[in-house]
């Protein structure tokens, strides 16, 4: 704990209070694994909150409820299996506190993959981002505003408290965003990302792979093997290079 405390926050910048895993243990509570840890201000280090099962139920819940349309892992079903309790936990404390909205409009359920959720997914992967950035340079990187950094998944859109969608609409837009993903997305160049040592993270849980393009740089998360997360943000160019060593160093020893 002491290793971590007054560092800056691997997110904002301000004094750390303790340290934050990258992402979420909770994401591989059903596995024997180590964690990336950095350190976390009060307001990012959210690992005594209920926010961090809650965003893992958000990516749980509809697997979830679809076990029998979905191709899930062995992996998955683990994970499913361990997070019983929580799911119920999150549905009655963290639903009724709007976190997440879920939609109860059946038509939707046939939709692939469908999840509506609040902005805070969103921010949560800049989060994810935000620390594997400082467990590259091992500091904080003033120049990247994290809160302005483009968070985009084809599976997730923002909750309907905001927006109203019908469902033919719905459906429209996530057909693009598949079309998008699929035809400009993968076509870049993607380097494997890093992982915990020396027990990495199960890949059939938690992988990601950078992209970089020019002075800017991409992050595609993958989760469960079944959403893809996308972060794409400008560092410094001190940064930028510390970045780029670590990813070919790891892309070279594969
Ligand atoms: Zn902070």
């Amino acid at each position: 704990m002491s290793r971590y405390k007054g560092k800056p926050c691997y997110y904002c910048g301000n004094p750390a209070v303790g340290k934050e895993h990258v992402p979420a243990k909770q994401l591989f509570a059903a596995f024997e694994c180590d964690s990336i840890t950095v350190p976390g201000c009060a307001t990012h280090n959210t690992d005594k909150t209920l926010i961090d099962q809650a965003f893992v139920s958000a990516l749980l819940i509809p697997l979830n409820n679809g076990k029998g349309r979905y191709n899930l892992s062995d992996y998955v079903l683990k994970a499913l299996s361990k997070a019983q309790p929580a799911l119920e936990h999150t549905k009655k404390k963290v639903f009724s506190a709007a976190i997440i909205d879920t939609s109860n409009n059946p038509a939707l359920k046939s939709l692939p993959l469908v999840s509506y959720t609040s902005l805070y997914l969103f921010d949560w992967m800049r989060q994810v981002t935000a620390g594997l950035i400082y467990d590259v340079i091992g500091e904080y990187d003033t120049s990247i505003d994290w809160n302005t950094s483009g968070s985009w998944s084809p599976s997730f859109i923002d909750s309907p408290t905001s927006r109203t969608y019908k469902a033919a609409d719905l459906y429209e837009e996530f057909q693009l965003r598949s079309q998008f993903e699929q035809e400009i997305l993968r076509g870049l160049k993607w380097f494997e990302g890093w992982s915990a040592k020396p027990r990495p993270y199960p890949k059939g849980i938690f992988r990601f792979q950078v992209h970089f393009e020019h002075r800017e740089v991409l992050f595609r998360y993958r989760f469960y093997d079944q959403y893809s997360w996308y972060v794409a943000f400008q560092p410094s160019l001190q940064t930028l290079r510390k970045l780029w060593q670590k990813t070919l160093t790891h892309n070279l020893n594969l």
